[in-house]
C-alpha cells in the first residue's frame, strides 16, 4: 500500500526525500540544548550571532517555547525548514502551520528579506500575527496587519514592517490602487519580496485565475435592461429559448426571437444597430435561466451576494463582469448599480509572480501539486502528522436516484445521532443544505445550520459543532483555519462524523471536508453519499455511466464504481487546469505589457524621465517661466501620469473587446476571419498594435492637456478635473467566466446568427 503511494508521489512535482532536512533537525536540536540552560536575556543577546539556518531556528524553537508555551514540534521544524527553501508543504489540518511558518519567516525577515504571510481571510492575519507577535518582537522584528477596512494611512505603515499578514487579495488591491496615484508619497505598498502563502491549493490554484479589479469613473448601464428582464421572464423553456446539457448556456429558439423581435418593434435584432439590445437579452436570458438564487447567489441587503462555489461563503467584493451583474440586479427587482470603467487589474496569479519568492502551505497541497507546478514551478512535499490519522473514511455510499440516496442519508444521520457522536453534514449549495435540514425536522432530528445565509455565527456554530450530540449541516465551508474541538465524551463515541452529501468536482474539497474531523490523532470517520444524478457526472454521457443507470436504489459497492467517481473527478480537474492554463496564455500578454508600463509609469512617477516631455510642452513651459522649477516639473508629471493612466485603461477596454472578437472567432470553430493565423497569435499582435497605437497618441495627449490645464505658482490647481479619475474607485474580484467556456455570451450569440443564416446549430457544442 505504501508502496504504492510512493510510487504514485513520485510521478508527481512532489519532493518524498526529507532526509536532508532531518540532517539540519538534528543540528537544530544539538544547538538547542545549550540554549535551553540560557535565560531569557541570554537568549535574545545570541540573535546578533546567528548566521546559519540551524541557529536562527533553535533560537526561535526555544523563544517559542518560552514565550508562547508552545514547543515546535519535530514536523513543524521540518515543515519550517521546507518553507524556507521554496516548498509547498502538504500538512494536515491541526498539525499547527500557523507556528511552524514562524522560524521561515524569521530567517528571511533576519536577512533583510521583506515577508509576506498571505493569510485566507482577514480574521486569520489577525489571529495567527498576533500569536506570534511576541516570538517577532523578541527578535526585534516589526509586524504588521492588513485588514480591509484600514486606511491608506494605515496601510503605508504595516507595509513598512518587517514582516506583513495580509490575505493576497488586500496586497493586490494595495498594488493596483498604487498603480493609480499621482505622487509617489501616496503609494503604499513596499518591495514584494518573500511570500508563504497559507491555504496554497485554494489562493494559488482555485483562485488564481480570478482578477482583482479596481474601478472608477462610473457610467449608467444599458437603458433597456429593465424592460428586457420583464420580457425575458415571460419566455417559456424549450419554447422560446433552450439550454444545453451542462447547463452552462442558453440561447433563444425561432420562437423566442421572434417574440423579443415582436416586442422591441425590430425587425431582425441581429442587426447591428441593435447590438445592444442583442447583448441585455443575452445577459438577462442567462441571469434568468442559467443563475439560480441560494445556489449561485443570494439576495442580501438589497444587492446580489456572489457565493464562492469552493468555500460556499459570500464573497465579498467580487461580482460577474458588469454587464452580468445588472441583469441579475434587473432580474431579482433591485436597484441596478451603475457600471464602473476598469482602471487597472491582475490576477492573482500574476500577483504572486511579482514576489522574488513563494512557498505555501495547506492540508490539501498533495492533491494540488500539478497545479502547482504547473502554474508557478513550484514543488510540494508532504509533512507526515505527527500522530498518524486515526479516520476511518468508509466507502462512498452510491445511488441510482437522488431520492434513495436522501432517505439513506437520513436514517444513517438518525442511527448515528442516537450513539451521541456528533456529525458534520456538508452540502454543495446553501439550497441543499436547507433542503436536508429540512428533511431533518421531517424526521425529528434539529441540527444547526451554517451557509453564507448566517455565517456571521460562523465561529459559534462551529464551536458546537464537535459536542456530544451534535447535527451541523453546512456548506462546504466550515472554514478552512477554524478549528472543530472534540466535546466532553465525544472520543468514546468515535469522534466527529464527516458525512458529505455528494462529492464535489475535486477531490481536494471533499478532503477538505474530510480533514475537519480527526485532528491531531483524533478518532473521527467520514463517509461520502453520491447519486449518479449528482452535478459531479453532467459532464458525462449517458455511455460513461449508463451502464449502472438502472433501477433507482442503492448500488453495491464496487471498486470499479470508486474508479469511476474518481475518474470522474480527475477528469473535471484536468479541464479546469486547461482552461487557467489557456487564461494564463492570454493574461501573460496583458500582463507582460502592464509591467512595460508600470515601469515607465513608475520612472515618470520618481521624477525620472518626465524632462523627455519638457521640449514637447516647450511654449507653455517658456510661458510659464515665473513658476519655479519644481511647481512646472511637477505639474508636468501629474500632466503625464493622467494621460498614461487614460492610455492604460482605454488599453484595458480595447483588449476586452479584442478578446471577444477572437471568442467569436474560436466559438465558430475557424480561422478564417484572421487569414488562417491561431487565434492566440492573432491576439498577440492585435494587442501589441492596440498598445503602440495608444502610446504613440500619448505625447500630442500630453501637450494638449498641458496646455490646456490651469497652473500657477501652487501648481496644478487641485480642483482639477486631473485628480478626478482615481477620486473614487472600489475594488473587487470579478468571475471572470460564470458559465462553462469565457466565449459562452458569444457564442450564442453567433449560434442564433448562424441560424438565422441557415447554417445547422452543433458546430458549437
Ligand atoms: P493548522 O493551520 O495546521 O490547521 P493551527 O496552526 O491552526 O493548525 O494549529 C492548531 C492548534 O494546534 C492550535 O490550537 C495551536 O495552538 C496548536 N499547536 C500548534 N503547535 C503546537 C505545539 N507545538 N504545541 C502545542 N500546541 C500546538
Ligand atoms: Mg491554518
Amino acid at each position: 500500500m505504501i508502496k504504492r503511494i510512493m510510487a504514485k508521489l513520485q510521478k508527481l512535482p512532489v519532493e518524498t526525500n526529507l532526509k536532508p532536512f532531518h540532517k539540519t533537525l538534528i543540528e537544530i536540536h544539538a544547538l538547542g540544548e545549550s540554549l535551553k540552560l540560557l535565560s531569557i536575556e541570554g537568549l535574545k543577546a545570541r540573535i546578533p550571532e546567528l548566521d546559519t539556518q540551524a541557529k536562527i531556528f533553535a533560537v526561535v524553537i526555544e523563544a517559542s517555547h518560552r514565550l508562547l508555551g508552545l514547543r515546535p514540534f519535530d514536523s513543524q521544524i521540518l515543515a519550517g525548514l521546507a518553507l524556507f527553501e521554496g516548498f509547498v508543504i502538504d500538512m494536515k489540518t491541526g498539525e499547527g502551520k500557523t507556528l511552524a511558518a514562524a522560524a521561515p519567516n524569521i530567517a528571511n525577515a533576519l536577512a533583510g528579506r521583506k515577508v509576506y504571510l498571505l493569510t485566507f481571510n482577514d480574521y486569520l492575519a489577525k489571529r495567527d500575527s498576533d500569536l506570534l507577535l511576541p516570538i517577532y518582537e523578541f527578535f526585534g522584528l516589526t509586524v504588521g496587519i492588513i485588514q480591509a477596512d484600514m486606511s491608506s494611512d494605515e496601510r503605508r505603515l504595516a507595509y513598512q514592517s518587517d514582516i506583513i499578514y495580509a490575505t493576497a487579495r488586500e496586497v493586490g488591491f494595495d498594488f493596483l490602487r498604487d498603480q493609480l496615484c499621482l505622487y509617489s508619497h501616496q503609494t503604499v505598498l513596499s518591495k514584494l519580496d518573500v511570500a508563504i502563502v497559507d491555504e496554497a491549493d485554494s489562493i494559488l490554484v482555485d483562485e488564481a485565475r480570478i482578477p482583482l479589479v479596481i474601478s472608477g469613473d462610473v457610467h449608467q448601464p444599458n437603458e433597456h435592461l429593465n424592460t428586457v428582464s420583464k420580457a425575458v421572464r415571460d419566455l417559456v423553456k424549450s419554447v422560446d429559448y433552450d439550454t444545453d446539457k451542462h447547463h452552462s448556456n442558453a440561447h433563444l429558439t425561432d420562437i423566442g426571437t421572434h417574440k423579443i423581435e415582436k416586442l422591441f418593434n425590430c425587425e431582425n435584432i441581429y442587426d447591428v444597430e441593435h447590438l445592444p439590445l442583442l447583448t441585455s437579452v443575452n445577459l438577462a436570458l442567462h441571469a434568468q435561466a442559467l443563475l439560480m438564487p441560494d445556489i449561485d447567489y443570494i439576495v442580501k441587503n438589497n444587492g446580489i451576494k456572489l457565493i464562492d462555489e469552493f468555500t460556499g461563503r459570500i464573497a465579498e467584493n467580487r461580482r460577474w463582469p458588469d454587464g452580468m451583474q445588472s441583469a441579475l440586479e434587473a432580474k431579482e427587482g433591485l436597484a441596478v448599480k451603475k457600471e464602473g470603467q476598469t482602471l487597472g487589474s491582475i490576477t492573482l496569479q500574476h500577483l504572486m509572480s511579482l514576489f522574488k519568492k513563494i512557498s505555501g502551505m495547506s492540508g490539501t497541497a498533495v492533491l494540488a501539486a500539478e497545479e502547482l507546478h504547473q502554474l508557478y514551478h513550484l514543488m510540494s512535499c508532504v509533512i507526515p502528522p505527527r500522530r498518524p490519522c486515526m479516520r476511518i473514511d468508509k466507502p462512498d455510499r452510491v445511488f441510482v436516484d437522488s431520492k434513495t440516496k436522501d432517505s439513506a442519508i437520513c436514517q444513517e444521520i438518525a442511527a448515528i445521532h442516537k450513539t451521541g457522536q456528533p456529525i458534520l453534514i456538508g452540502t454543495p449549495n446553501i439550497s441543499e443544505s436547507e433542503r436536508l435540514h429540512a428533511l431533518l425536522v421531517e424526521n425529528g432530528i434539529t441540527g444547526q445550520l451554517l451557509n453564507a445565509k448566517n455565517d456571521q455565527d460562523e465561529a459559534h456554530i462551529i464551536a458546537g459543532a464537535g459536542a456530544l450530540g451534535a447535527v451541523t449541516i453546512c456548506t462546504n465551508l466550515a472554514g478552512r483555519g477554524t478549528d472543530i474541538l472534540l466535546g466532553a465524551g465525544v472520543k468514546d463515541v468515535g469522534g466527529l462524523h464527516i458525512i458529505g452529501t455528494s462529492r464535489f468536482e475535486s477531490r481536494r474539497i471533499d478532503d477538505q471536508l474530510r480533514g475537519r474531523s480527526a485532528r491531531q490523532g483524533d478518532p473521527g470517520s467520514s463517509q461520502y453519499f453520491v447519486s449518479l444524478t449528482d452535478k459531479l457526472f453532467n459532464h458525462f454521457t449517458e455511455d460513461e455511466f449508463g451502464s449502472i443507470k438502472e433501477r433507482p436504489g442503492e448500488l453495491k459497492p464496487k471498486v470499479a464504481l470508486d474508479k469511476k467517481i474518481a475518474h470522474a473527478q480527475r477528469v473535471i480537474e484536468g479541464a479546469n487546469l486547461e482552461r487557467r492554463k489557456t487564461l494564463y496564455k492570454y493574461s501573460e500578454v496583458v500582463e507582460q505589457q502592464r509591467r512595460g508600463f508600470q515601469k515607465l509609469r513608475e520612472e515618470i512617477l520618481h521624477q525620472n524621465g518626465v524632462e523627455a516631455f519638457i521640449e514637447d510642452v516647450d511654449e507653455r513651459w517658456q510661458g510659464l517661466s515665473n513658476i519655479s522649477n519644481d511647481k512646472r516639473t511637477e505639474a508636468l508629471i501629474i500632466v503625464v501620469l493622467y494621460n498614461l493612466d487614460k492610455v492604460w485603461i482605454e488599453y484595458l477596454s480595447e483588449i476586452e473587446y479584442i478578446k471577444e472578437g477572437i471568442h467569436l472567432n474560436g466559438a465558430m470553430g475557424t480561422s478564417s476571419l484572421f487569414g488562417g493565423s491561431e487565434p492566440y497569435h492573432v491576439f498577440i499582435r492585435q494587442a501589441h498594435e492596440v498598445f503602440e497605437h495608444l502610446m504613440g497618441k500619448l505625447k500630442d495627449a500630453v501637450v494638449d492637456t498641458f496646455n490646456s490645464v490651469f497652473i500657477d505658482e501652487n501648481g496644478i490647481d487641485p480642483d482639477s478635473e486631473l485628480f478626478d479619475m482615481t477620486k473614487s474607485t472600489s475594488s473587487y474580484v470579478v468571475v471572470d467566466n460564470p458559465f462553462d467556456g469565457m466565449d459562452s455570451q458569444f457564442a450564442s450569440k453567433i449560434r442564433q446568427k448562424m441560424k438565422k443564416l441557415g447554417f445547422k446549430s452543433g458546430i458549437l457544442d
